[in-house]
């Protein structure tokens, strides 16, 4: 398989008794993204620097574009990898202006890369004289000035605010794109995630817990740990007897696909519920607690009468603010997942 770029097999890494990273199998395509995106903790740093060197694995084999950088008895030096690193601060040299810090290792193609990362006309600022944006290009181009195969970028954007943060993504991902670069790019942010990468894996205690393109984790996820983290799904209680699914929310008659019975925690995005306020509080089965506002939306936060949080999305000409009593309902949609004693369920509903 030539367009193959990077293969981890069965990778590990202990420090002490942490499993930083457990038994991780990964291929990526020639040319495309991976966002890896977990909590804190969950080992996705430790990864990228498997990958670049600064750390040798327990175990495993890594190979890129088909050669092997790391097994049992080989570890490509760190310099010979030709794999690029961005880090959250840039690390730019501060002693340096940007033309001389593009050009550092790599003095050709210095204007064509001040272009692309739109910072004509900044040669000659310093480092501390550039917003947190432009010093993240900066480091970029370096990078890209080293005609890496691969680059790994490391929560680049997380000192950036999050208006700077939308834009500098957006333009990010055209420009590897247009380098043809293969790149892991790392965030505990499922939204910059799903922005930036082809394919998205979700990590969890040092091991991937699903692996697909945004849309296929956002709506099939396949444990309740990527329903919740990934989707911002809600996870609610629910009941399917003799083809009546009863949630504290609502209970509906439904015609499924299955011969499906019992409990269950189903999936439900925040935007598959519907809330209105009501005077009449025996109409309520349910306070909001919270609002946010997300452009073109409100993100509440409802505190259900059986005390459950669930999170809804939709949009409002002015917010219903907080301790206001609503209505909340729920309209299952052609496919439902959930998860019974753990394990991932669908059913079909016919409409
Ligand atoms: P964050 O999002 O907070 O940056 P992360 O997902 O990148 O976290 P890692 O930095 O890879 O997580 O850390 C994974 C685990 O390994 C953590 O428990 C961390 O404390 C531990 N760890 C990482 N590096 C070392 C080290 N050099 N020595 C000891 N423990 C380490």
């Amino acid at each position: 398989m030539d367009t193959l770029q990077i293969e981890l097999k069965g990778i590990s890494k202990h420090f002490g008794n942490i499993h930083a990273v457990d038994d991780i199998t990964l291929k990526i395509e020639k040319g495309s993204i991976l966002s890896i995106v977990g909590p804190s903790g969950c080992g996705k740093t430790t990864l990228l620097r498997l990958i670049a060197g600064f750390e040798s694995p327990d175990r495993g084999e890594l190979q890129i574009g088909g050669s092997p950088i790391w097994s049992k008895d080989y570890s490509m030096p760190v310099q010979e990898r030709n794999i690029g690193m961005i880090f959250q601060d840039g690390a730019l040299f501060p002693h340096l202006n940007v033309k001389q810090n593009i050009g550092f290792a790599v003095s050709e193609n210095v204007d064509s890369l001040l272009n692309l990362v739109g910072l004509v006309g900044k040669e000659t600022s310093m480092p501390h004289e550039l917003s947190g944006g432009e010093q993240q290009r900066v480091a970029l181009a370096r990078s890209l000035a080293a005609n890496p195969s691969t680059l790994l970028l490391d929560e680049p954007f997380s000192n950036l605010d999050i208006q700077i943060r939308r834009e500098i993504r957006t333009e990010v991902r055209s420009i590897l794109k247009s380098y043809n670069v293969t790149a892991i790019f790392v965030t505990h942010d499922q939204q910059e995630a799903s922005e930036m990468g082809d394919q998205i894996a979700i990590m969890k205690d040092g091991a991937i817990e699903q692996i697909g393109n945004p849309e296929e984790v956002y709506v099939n996820p396949q444990t309740e740990f990527t329903a919740k983290f990934f989707s911002q799904a809600n996870l609610v209680d629910g009941t399917l007897q003799k083809k009546t699914l009863k949630t504290f929310i609502s209970e509906t008659d439904l015609s499924i696909d299955k011969n499906m019975n019992g409990n269950m925690k189903l999936v439900i995005h925040p935007n598959q519920l519907i809330i209105e306020s009501v005077s009449d509080s025996k109409k309520m089965n349910g306070t909001v607690r919270n609002q946010i506002f997300q452009g073109n939306e409100y993100f509440y936060t409802i505190e259900l009468e059986n005390k459950e949080i669930v999170n809804v999305l939709q949009s409002n000409k002015q917010p219903i603010e907080p301790n206001t009593p609503v209505k909340i309902t729920y309209t299952p949609g052609k496919s439902v997942i959930c998860f019974q004693e753990g394990a991932q369920k669908q059913f079909k509903v016919n409409q």
